[in-house]
């Protein structure tokens, strides 16, 4: 059985897509609580959510749930995990679905652990046979897919109610909000293909949708609803022998960020001075900065912070000859103040 996310970090109109291979579980994020990173499981058969210990490898709880947990997320607090739990019987491959029982619709809805007493505390609504489910950056929406029944629910996490629904696709499972959360995207399996649903007004405006490769600087005008740029971290050296190869052929753009010390250092896993020039070249390759030694640079003093968005600009600008226009913040560490900085050696400033 396989289930699908799609993902979508648009702070750099980066789409991907993201494949798990795990029977009967789903994994949510790392736990702050005293520190400890946790990886939260959802155990399909055994009806549990697992917290399990990753640096021990071993189980630290299973509790129970109800029926079916799969989609499983961590609450933007980290006081909770909301997870999908379902009354439709298992099917999947080799199973005919025409001798299941039909499904229990009282177990279907969103269940929530406290992660602190480590029980089920609430389960929401959450429409038909829940798969899995995205959550808006204030965590108080829920867009949920439903699998059997073609259905994308909002539920309001405030008021524990459905709020809104829209008919998507057959059989709907991945589930991503975009980073200005205007837009939902929803995978479904069975008619192959992505929906791109209005948020705030629930509305599908499209389906299956062409997808345009953009170059990250020059941000075309386009009608067409998804629009990525495909960009690299670091500077290695593949992006010059595997990757650019194979995205020139196709004429995508790509832009790649390079940290000027992995560069300088002499390491066979990074680009030489004259493979980044041979990079920056080429047609369609843009060549951005990601600072000199990929300092998380939020944790920077300012003369430290300055030297990192200086000498980086002026090492690849003297490297490839032409201007360094983009930018993507090591580790994501970013603030104001790294904005300001960033945006100050130049206007065109783009990284997550
Ligand atoms: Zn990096």
């Amino acid at each position: 059985m396989m289930k699908s996310l799609l993902g979508a970090r648009y702070g750099r109109w980066l789409g991907h897509c993201v494949v798990l291979a795990l029977f009967a579980a789903h994994t949510a994020g790392a736990d702050p609580i005293a520190g400890a990173p946790r990886l939260y499981v959802s155990d399909e058969r055994g009806g549990n959510v697992v917290i399990v210990d990753p640096q021990s490898a071993s189980v630290i709880a299973r509790i129970p749930v109800g029926k079916r947990p799969r989609g499983i997320q961590v609450s933007p607090d980290h006081k909770r995990v909301y997870v999908a739990l379902s009354g439709s019987p298992m099917g999947g491959p080799n199973v005919d679905e025409s001798k299941l029982p039909p499904p229990d619709r009282r177990y279907d809805g969103i269940g929530v652990v406290d992660l602190e007493a480590q029980k089920l505390v609430n389960t929401y609504q959450s429409g038909a046979d829940p798969e899995t489910f995205a959550l808006s950056r204030d965590g108080k929406i829920l867009y949920v897919s439903n699998e059997d029944t073609g259905m994308l629910s909002a539920v309001d996490l405030v008021k524990g109610v459905v709020a809104s629904t829209v008919a998507v696709g057959s059989e709907p499972e991945g589930v991503a909000v975009s980073a200005d959360e205007q837009r939902v995207y929803v995978t479904c399996e069975t008619s192959n293909s992505v929906y791109v649903v209005d948020a705030p007004h629930m509305k599908v405006l499209a389906q299956r949708p062409e997808v345009q490769a953009v170059d990250l600087c020059a941000r075309p005008p386009s009608t067409k609803p998804l629009q990525v740029a495909v960009t690299f971290d670091d500077g290695y050296k593949d992006n010059l022998y595997t990757a650019a190869p194979i995205l020139l052929k196709f004429q995508i753009p790509f832009t790649v960020f390079v940290t000027t010390s992995f560069i300088r250092g002499g390491s066979p896993t990074y680009l030489s001075a004259s493979e980044l020039r041979e990079l920056g070249s080429l047609p369609g390759v843009n060549i951005g900065s990601h600072g000199a030694t990929h300092l998380p640079l939020a944790r920077c003093d300012d003369a430290t912070l300055w030297q990192e968005l200086y000498e980086s600009r002026c090492y690849l600008e003297d490297v490839i000859g032409k201007a360094v226009k983009a930018i993507a913040y090591p580790h994501g560490s970013v603030n104001r103040r790294v904005r300001d900085a960033a945006r100050f050696h130049r206007p065109c400033v783009h990284g997550a």
